[in-house]
């Protein structure tokens, strides 16, 4: 084209039929398509695309990059030429819209101006063009053009307050006794561009621009610095969007859906994007422009009266529909506009859709020959898996939503509303439901955030601290609901005319972020029913169940990574074999020490001599290998992997204040405090600064004998008891908080003595490994391999130590702080940290595998469970991922998904 000659630097415009749908990076995605849709020959206005580098050179500058003005000269007489109209031809002018588009969608965040083009002079050459019959009969579509353009560039280019143009059309209404646009005729038009003439100079200090090229200029430039909004800034941070990228400014000739009765314009979409089902959804509003459907100011039709109103339009429309599906291969939604019955396609792209869609969609194309399983499976992802496994709200009584805010943490919760933490936590004491509503939250809410089913707040977005704090604790939470008007002295709430006081009855959903009054029930999902295996995917009728079954029955098929469970319970065990687990990853032996057997372990604590503590351990050992038996049972064939303890043992002993009451009252009634003045004082030797680095671990096992010899033996004595009922026990022994090998080789050298001892009569494989979650046991982990035939990371820890913050400390007191400023763009808690403890991690794989190659090596931890982490514990090629049984789908879909992305991404 013409436009490469006007400089010889850099090309920042493109035609329309220069480009195509892969080049979002330059193009932004609405340009990028509306060039795809061009070529594939269908109806687009004419138009041309200045690139997101233009963009962010402007942005870097602050000035229009050399050789920018020229060629849009250029592309501007093109597109002159293709219309037969000149830009402010006062006899027949040509208009254009100057619309943003930046890579990834970034609804209501950026600028768009239409009807650019119009002054008080090419007004009268609209309207006579436009005029289609008797004289003056297209006066009242050019004054309604004109005033939009006014209200538009007035609000998006120069700052003037919206509302002042609002309150002028309603002015106009009003006097006209009416509520409809359409009943003001040209005249009330006319005086209403006075109006706005008025307001515009009123906070600009100048009249309307003039000339259309510089009304061009400056909307331009307005897209250019609605990048840098201060709502775009908050919705790129909270969306994972890179700052940097820029927005693309798409340039296109206006078509008119104002003009008349037989012109309108519309939103579609190929499919229902709220369940995926099959067939038209859309809105259609006649006599209107643009921005009228979203912005509700007259109620729109459903799209299929369109076949009423214009069939052969309609059926166009359809027929561009199934070629945009066929093209694009997946759900399409679409932006359309009809002049005097002529259908004009003015945007599409890939849509958004709900979970529950994603599924349904990804299996119809599927079932209908457009996609493959592959494709299927790389268009779900686990989040979605994750959010359809929530309970939900049964909304077949249609109740009534009074807001919506940010949907931050899902789930659907019901109870009485409190204002305080303190109010929380003493009415979830006395067994009570409660949600917690506040303005916003802060670090003193825990304790109530903690008690409530779940949190309600006025303010904040995904990044929140209530946000951050819920789903760290996995609890519901909608915030952001910003027409709630929170009293916390009066103890009550208003929100869209409704009061509610403190104790009345809301219910919260977590994922659609609805706020309903009273008690919404609640139901099962239908996901988790088929997981649980009481629905039979062979005979069932939701398709969405048939759905999941088939595309995470595809991932099994082709994942590498296994996926295992973190089970301390024989039912939690066999619930997570339902869910498909392999194994359990990580069994802990903590809660073994508790409810009635804390005496015990108050013994050993408190044991004077040796034989007090075989005794007390004595005791123990038959406890726990009960615990073991029940567990292997359940996980028969498959293996176990058994933690052996790892807190600081003063964990299972009562407070020292509390102690120290009781010790102070005895002896103030002159009685004898017995066992618990020693253990009092046990409490205080044992006290600890920072418990998290102190006696816990192997270090326990080190210096308390007997301690990991009683639990080697419950493990090894149960799974012989299974082999001697003729089963498959797997057990592994995995040492925790291993850093040194000499640390494990001890273990090792004793538990083994124990091993051949017990399976002298039943010969069982018990494996010995340990867990790689101190950052020096992964700086030596070559060494530790020698005497380890397993490793498994445990990434809590390993991100506790190589950032250096305590988990329970950290994530209430500042994270949404770091997540505002964008140190870290999620909390390496729920996604592993790649460039800083995935380092470690690939380090141990690497060494650990050099020393003893074939070194089976797992994770367990939440990070099993969460989607990004299984991508990279795929990529560094683990054998296995472990995580809470809630988790184990997930995990099983991502840990396909991975194989399919790192086979094909760039062939998609
Ligand atoms: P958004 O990204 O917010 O959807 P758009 O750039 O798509 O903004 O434009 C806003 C509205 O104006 C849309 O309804 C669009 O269809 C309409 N519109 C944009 N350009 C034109 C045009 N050249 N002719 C008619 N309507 C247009
Ligand atoms: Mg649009
Ligand atoms: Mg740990």
């Amino acid at each position: 084209m013409a436009a490469e000659k006007a400089t010889t630097k850099h090309k920042y415009v493109y035609g329309f039929a220069e480009g195509n749908k892969d080049l979002k990076d330059l193009l932004g995605g609405k340009g990028a398509n509306l060039a795809e849709m061009t070529n594939l020959g269908l109806p687009v206005p004419p138009g041309f695309i200045i690139t997101t580098e233009a963009c962010k050179a402007y942005l870097a500058t602050g000035a229009e990059p050399d050789g920018l003005a020229e060629q849009v000269a250029t592309h501007l007489a093109a597109l002159e030429s293709a219309m037969g109209k000149r830009l402010g031809d006062p006899a027949d002018p040509l208009l254009v819209s100057v619309r943003s588009g930046a890579k990834f969608s970034m609804p209501g965040m950026m600028e768009t101006v239409l009807n650019v083009g119009l002054n008080d002079e090419s007004v009268a050459g609209l309207a006579r063009q436009a005029s289609d019959g008797g004289p003056g009969s297209g006066d009242r579509f050019a004054w309604d053009s004109y005033r939009r353009l006014i209200q538009m560039f007035g609000k998006t280019v120069c700052d003037v307050p919206g509302e002042e143009f609002e309150h002028a059309l309603d002015d106009a209404k009003r006097a006209k006794g009416t509520t409809n646009d359409l009943d003001l005729d040209a005249d009330d038009l006319r005086a209403l561009v006075g109006a706005y003439n008025k307001i515009f100079a009123k906070h600009t200090g100048r009249e309307f621009p003039q000339p259309p090229r510089e009304q061009l200029d400056l909307a331009v430039r307005a897209v250019f610095e609605s990048w840098n909004a201060e709502r775009a800034v908050l919705y790129r941070r909270q969306e994972r969007i890179p700052a940097d990228l820029g927005t693309a400014v798409n340039i296109v000739a206006m078509v008119f859906g104002n003009l008349g009765p037989d012109s309108g314009t519309g939103v579609a979409f190929t499919r229902d994007p709220a369940t995926g089902n099959q067939g038209i959804y859309g809105d259609y509003l006649a006599n209107a422009q643009g921005e009228d459907v979203v912005a509700g100011i007259r109620n729109t039709v459903p799209l299929q009266e369109l076949e009423r109103i214009d069939k052969p339009s309609y059926d166009e429309l359809l027929r561009i529909m199934a070629t945009l599906e066929g093209h694009y291969r997946d759900l399409c939604d679409i932006e359309f506009t009809i002049e005097r019955g002529k259908l004009w396609m003015l945007q599409t792209r890939v849509g958004k859709r709900t979970a529950a869609a994603a599924f349904n969609i990804a299996n119809h194309l599927v079932d209908e020959g457009i996609i493959d399983l592959d494709e299927a499976l790389h268009r779900v992802n686990g989040a979605q898996l994750a959010q359809l496994m929530f309970p939900r709200f049964d909304l077949s009584g249609s109740p009534e939503v009074v807001t919506t805010g940010v949907g931050a943490s899902p789930g659907a919760a019901v109870g009485r509303v409190v204002f305080t933490s303190a109010r929380a936590v003493e009415l979830a004491g006395q067994g009570e439901r409660v949600i917690l509503v506040r303005r916003e939250t802060n670090p003193d809410d825990l304790p109530g955030m903690i008690a409530a089913q779940g949190i309600l707040t006025a303010r904040g977005g995904k990044t929140s601290h209530a946000a951050v704090v819920a789903r760290g604790m996995g609890k519901t939470c909608l915030c952001g609901a910003d027409n709630l008007d929170v009293d916390v002295k009066a103890g009550r709430f208003t929100v869209a005319g409704h009061v509610v006081n403190e104790g009345d009855v809301v219910s919260i959903d977590g994922t659609s972020g609805c706020l309903y009054l009273g008690e919404v029930p609640v139901r099962p999902s239908e996901v988790v029913q088929y997981f649980e295996g009481s629905v039979d995917p062979a005979t069932s009728t939701d398709p969405l169940v048939v759905a999941v079954h088939r595309i995470i029955g595809h991932a099994d098929g082709v994942r590498r990574l296994r996926v295992r469970t973190n089970a301390d319970t024989g039912e939690d065990a066999a619930r997570a074999r339902r869910f498909g687990a392999e194994g359990i990853g990580l069994c802990r032996t903590e809660h073994m020490f508790l409810g009635d057997r804390r005496e015990l372990v108050e013994r050993l604590i408190l044991a004077r001599t040796e034989t007090e503590r075989n005794e007390a351990l004595d005791a123990l050992l038959p406890l726990q290998r009960a615990d073991f038996v029940e567990i292997f049972r359940e996980m028969d064939g498959l293996p176990v992997t058994v933690r052996l303890i790892d807190p600081p043992l003063h964990e299972f002993l009562p407070s020292l204040e509390e102690l120290a009451v009781h010790v102070a009252v005895a002896q103030e009634r002159g009685e004898d405090p017995g066992k618990d003045q020693a253990l009092l004082a046990a409490v205080r030797r044992m006290h600890e600064q920072n418990p998290m680095l102190g006696l816990r671990g192997v270090r326990l096992g080190l210096v308390i004998p007997g301690l990991f010899a009683m639990q080697v033996r419950a493990i090894t004595e149960a799974a012989a008891q299974l082999v001697a009922e003729g089963r498959d026990p797997r057990p592994e022994i995995m040492v925790p908080l291993v850093g040194a090998v000499q640390e494990l080789e001890t273990v090792r050298v004793e538990a083994e003595k124990i091993i051949s001892e017990v399976t002298r009569e039943h010969a069982v494989e018990v494996l010995i490994g340990t867990m790689i979650e101190v950052p020096r046991a992964a700086l030596t982990a070559g060494q530790i391999a020698e005497a380890a035939e397993f490793f498994s990371f445990g990434t809590n820890d390993l991100t506790q130590m190589a950032w250096g913050f305590s988990r329970d400390d950290v994530e209430g007191a500042f994270f949404w702080r770091y997540l505002e400023l964008g140190i870290f763009g999620i909390s390496p808690f729920e996604s592993l940290d790649r460039d800083g403890v995935g380092r470690l991690v690939r380090i141990a794989v690497e060494e650990g595998r050099a020393a003893r190659p074939g070194l089976k090596i797992g994770v367990c931890g939440e990070h099993g469970g969460d989607p990004e982490s299984v991508h990279f514990f795929h990529e560094v090629g683990l054998d296995y991922v472990s995580c809470s049984p809630f988790r184990v789908p997930v995990a099983r879909l991502e840990a396909g998904r991975a194989v399919i992305e790192s086979a094909g991404s760039d062939s998609r």
